[in-house]
């Protein structure tokens, strides 16, 4: 593993020496070979050189942007931008301003360690690690508004939620610059809210969504399973299993309300749960439906406490 080193900071800098006398730097600009090295990088002053000597060599380069505490879905998307980029960056960065409770954000796992191995071994060609004065250096005021498509489900639920997310999203994009950037299916309304920044703001950037990840009893992985005492990982099993209840019963004629109806009772029975929402939409407006139609794109989309541990998964019903 290499790190560029940024500890010299308000000191007169050389940095293009470093730079230039890492070997692992040099080969990494003239080949792709996965058996390289991962490099971690903090600064955008560090990438920019790198980034224009792989434009100058016609690279594309995939941003994978996490919050770090890998698992194989985050790996998916790993794998996937390696398979269509010459060059992959993941980013991880705890991103404070998208946590609306504060106690989700303190006890956000941290695998820093582990993560770097798991990125070295798949073959990762960058990772980077900002801090939050990088990328805070003040906060912002501006305030994103994606519409009607934040008034629902974990806009709703999550005040300034999609504002944080939109505006590190953003951040990333300009430090970064990547020609794709990939997503997970798992945040079905973040892919939304994703494609309409991209599309307002006419970043030159091509999306690529991943499906979700699941363990063979169909818990959906996410980075908080981890927060999950044996019984807690148990129970949660019932965000995916009423997901596929409501989906054959939608699919064997019940009408939603009802489908809806029993799914909320389901919650009910079980103890350690609180449901937030159990919503019919469309995956990509996110407007509620009420009356299920096979003509229509649609998925169903469910978050729920299980114990303190908010939880949320999606599943196509047509897509
Ligand atoms: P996070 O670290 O939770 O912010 O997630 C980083 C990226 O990984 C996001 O695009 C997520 O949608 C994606 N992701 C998280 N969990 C899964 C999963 N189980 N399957 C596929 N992608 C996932």
């Amino acid at each position: 593993m290499n790190v560029i080193n940024n500890g010299n900071k308000g000191k007169k800098k050389k940095p293009k020496t470093i730079v230039i006398l890492d070997i692992n730097l040099v080969l990494r600009q003239f080949s792709r070979n996965p058996a390289l090295p991962v490099i971690l990088i903090h600064t955008p002053a560090e990438w920019n050189p790198l980034w224009l000597n792989h434009l100058q060599k016609n690279h594309t380069i995939g941003l994978v942007p996490t919050m770090g505490a890998l698992h194989q879905g985050h790996l998916d998307l790993v794998k996937k931008s390696i398979e269509k980029a010459d060059i992959t960056v993941v980013s991880i960065f705890v991103n404070p301003t998208q946590f609306n409770n504060q106690d989700d954000f303190a006890k956000y796992p941290n695998t820093l360690q582990a993560d770097l191995q798991i990125l070295e071994k798949a073959g990762v060609d960058y990772v980077f690690l900002p801090s939050v004065e990088t990328i805070y250096p003040s906060l912002p005021n501006l305030k994103l508004d994606f519409g009607d498509l934040e008034r629902v489900l974990e806009g709703e639920f999550r005040p300034g939620h999609f504002n944080g997310v939109g505006i590190v999203v953003s951040k990333l994009f300009h430090f970064i610059r990547p020609h794709i950037a990939f997503f997970g299916q798992k945040d079905l309304q973040q892919v939304a809210i994703i494609k309409r920044l991209v599309n307002d703001l006419s970043f030159p950037i091509e999306l690529e969504v991943v499906p979700t990840r699941r363990e063979k009893d169909g818990l959906a992985l996410s980075s908080r399973n981890m927060r999950l005492s044996p019984e807690e990982r148990q129970n949660a099993l019932i965000l995916s299993r009423s997901l596929e209840k409501a989906k054959a019963r939608l699919l064997g004629g019940k009408v939603w309300s009802e489908v809806q109806k029993e799914i909320m009772a389901d919650f009910e029975n079980l103890e350690s749960s609180k449901l937030e929402y159990f919503a019919l939409v469309h995956p990509e407006t996110f407007e509620l439906i009420q009356n299920f139609s096979p003509e229509e794109k649609s998925s169903i989309c469910v978050a729920a406490f299980i114990g303190e541990i908010r939880l949320i998964d999606n599943l196509p019903i047509i897509p």
